[in-house]
């Protein structure tokens, strides 16, 4: 038993040194930035800022805009970035029937696919809002937030910049929307303070995925 039990061991030190040869250095803090809402006519300044400090983001695109921007989205991949789903209208996902939610979240899922060829993984619900049984109808890991920056409500950019620095802390997903001008300003002072409090960027899924190891060692140690 005890054998048996070394072997998961090291196979878990193992997929974590993998994890972490590829993208994430142990000894930095993490964090998800994430944007709901697009893509739209801001979406490009926004990726020229995360490339201008090489991180990452995840995008919770509508359906319905992508096909306005499918060069926006081929460089969200491009930039090892990732897209997520955020619905098809933007509609109160939790208030529709399931041939109706299916439907807002699959015609998301082929329209992403055409465009990018790349199928999507996560699916953010529209107002945070989803039931237990929507939950079970699709594959799509949820996907909520810890830090709201509340961008589409306040405009004045430095009050943006200090919800986040004052209440992010590692591991945490932040919640934006590449919809605002004022989200990009925030931005742009948002990564280079997080990079010097020694953050490090990733997508959501590279979260979950260190989550789940860590949490595997949890019940293993
Ligand atoms: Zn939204």
């Amino acid at each position: 038993m005890k054998k048996y039990l070394i072997i998961i061991l090291l196979s878990f030190f193992v997929t974590l040194n993998v994890v972490s040869k590829n993208n994430v250095d142990e000894t930095k803090k993490v964090v998800a930035l994430t944007f709901d809402d697009g893509p739209s006519r801001y979406t490009n300044a926004i990726l020229d800022i995360l490339e201008k400090y090489n991180v990452k983001a995840t995008f919770f695109v509508i359906g319905n805009k992508a096909n306005i921007y499918p060069k926006t989205l081929n460089r969200i991949i491009d930039m090892n970035s990732e897209i997520g789903n955020h619905s098809y209208n933007h509609k109160w996902l939790s208030r529709l029937n399931d041939t109706e939610f299916l439907n807002e979240i699959n015609k998301t899922n082929e329209i992403i696919k055409n465009i990018t060829n790349k199928d999507l993984k996560l699916l953010r619900p529209t107002y945070g809002a989803i039931t237990r049984k929507q939950r079970k109808l699709t594959n799509l890991e949820i996907v909520f937030w810890d830090v709201d920056t509340l961008d589409w409500k306040i405009k004045k950019v430095s009050t943006i910049v200090n919800r986040v620095l004052t209440k992010v802390s590692d591991k945490d997903i932040i919640l934006m929307h590449d919809t605002y001008e004022r989200t990009v300003a925030a931005l742009d002072i948002i990564i280079p303070k997080l990079l010097e409090q020694n953050y490090q960027f990733v997508t959501v899924s590279e979260l979950n995925n260190i989550k789940k190891l860590e949490k595997n060692l949890d019940e293993y140690l």
